[in-house]
């Protein structure tokens, strides 16, 4: 497969994570927790740790967040985690970075939202207060332009300007345009108030598919700085998981990225760890990186009539999420591992082989008999009514096998 040439981009340490350069693309997550209850805070940071969120944000937004910054951070490296946390500010973020240092220090970086910091004001003072803070605990700092809070003078500015030239621009070109120059205007000023270009990280996130790939297609083409991708309210459910992959994938494939969100609205009661799994998911298939075994499986059509094969695929999945995390810590490669769950004879065999372990299950007026094929070649014929079991055993023995030997970290 062709390697993916990635955009140099000036690399920075976060925390114990580097972004940019030639590190692998970082996934990251953010709470939706209230940061004041530090409990539940730190339940859901632990929650995205374990799913694979490399990086976690969490709201910044009174005094109580701010208060309880520090004790989170502590929370999470007691049990066990160095995911670094970084504070996401908003309008006043300048008096809780000045007024809480022990907030300031725990959080490995600072967001700051150029649109929202200084409204109303001529000068750039709350920004510079932010910019100075992060330079006197030499914490780096993602400038994130959102289109729903774009410096509305400068949008201003820029509108007017297009209106009096020749040959006036479409309104939502400005508008992209307006992102970029507030993202590298601002970057240009904190690196006049003393923060190093390896301590900045630049977004310019839309809710616009086609705006999100031209907006970072001309930012990435100005700068060097590292990248943060995002499509922002991405929305819910599926709508959400398709837009940001239909968003993300062209950037990665042309090798712009750095770190990586999928902003998806969770349902009331939904688990907020999906966001990561889908990053997660978007950089493996492209294969970009990768993070857990891959399940392929048939849609199913009239040739399958019963839900059995949907079912096993279904456990099989499940399985290997519950697996992950000890799998992770004990089998070193494991996350390349490839299945196959098949619903019958047509291309069952085919993409079995094609997979380290595949099975393809008995479709209707087959003989009631599931071929697993290991690495290519016949390995034993399920039938019964232990197929699911059966065929687990051969995974968990594969696994120990084939990967039981590698040191992690080797
Ligand atoms: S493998 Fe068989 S059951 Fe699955 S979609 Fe193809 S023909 Fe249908």
């Amino acid at each position: 497969m062709p390697q993916i040439q990635r955009r140099r981009a000036v690399s920075v340490k976060v925390g114990s994570v580097k972004v940019g350069s030639d590190a692998p693309v970082v996934v990251q997550s953010m709470t939706n927790t209230d940061t004041a209850d530090v409990e539940s805070s730190i339940q859901q940071i632990a929650a995205l740790a374990r799913a694979g969120s490399e990086l976690v944000r969490v709201t910044v937004n009174n005094d109580a967040a701010a208060k309880a910054v520090p004790y989170i951070v502590d929370g999470i490296r007691a049990k066990g985690w160095e995911t670094p946390i970084i504070g996401d500010f908003h309008y006043n973020g300048h008096q809780l970075l000045r007024n809480y240092p022990d907030c300031a220090r725990a959080l490995a970086k600072y967001r700051i939202n150029p649109g929202n910091v200084s409204i109303g004001r001529k000068d750039d003072d709350n920004f510079r207060t932010m910019i100075e803070v992060a330079v006197e605990y030499q914490k780096p700092v993602r400038i994130g332009v959102n289109w729903g809070s774009l410096d509305q003078a400068l949008l201003t500015k820029m509108m007017d300007e297009n209106s009096k030239s020749a040959n006036p621009l479409p309104a939502r070109d400005v508008m992209m345009e307006a992102m970029v120059v507030s993202a590298l205007d601002n970057a240009a000023a904190a690196e006049r108030y003393g923060l190093r270009r390896d301590q900045i990280v630049l977004s310019a996130k839309v809710s616009g598919v086609r705006d999100l790939i031209d907006v970072y297609t001309e930012l990435a083409s100005r700068c060097d700085y590292a990248l943060h991708l995002g499509l922002t309210e991405a929305g819910m459910g599926m709508k959400g998981v398709v837009a940001s992959t239909a968003g993300l994938s062209p950037l990665l494939l042309a090798g712009i990225g750095d770190t990586i969100r999928v902003s998806l609205t969770p349902t009331p009661s939904g688990d907020r760890s999906e966001e990561v799994r889908c990053a997660q998911q978007i950089l493996q298939s492209l294969s970009i990186r990768s993070f857990m075994p891959q399940v392929t499986s048939c849609p199913g059509c009239g040739r399958t009539t019963s839900t059995y094969f949907q079912e096993l695929a279904e456990r099989i999945q499940n399985y290997l999420v519950e697996q992950m995390p000890e799998w992770k810590k004990q089998y070193a490669g494991v996350e390349e591992l490839k299945l196959a769950v098949m619903g019958c004879v047509v291309n069952g065999p085919g993409e079995s082989k094609h997979a380290n372990i595949g099975i393809s299950l008995p479709g209707t007026f087959e003989e009631p008999k599931a071929p697993v094929y290991v690495d290519g070649k016949l390995f034993t014929t399920l039938k019964g009514d232990r197929i699911v079991e059966e065929f687990q055993l051969i995974l968990d023995e594969y696994v120990e096998k084939r990967y039981g030997h590698v040191l992690i970290g080797a």
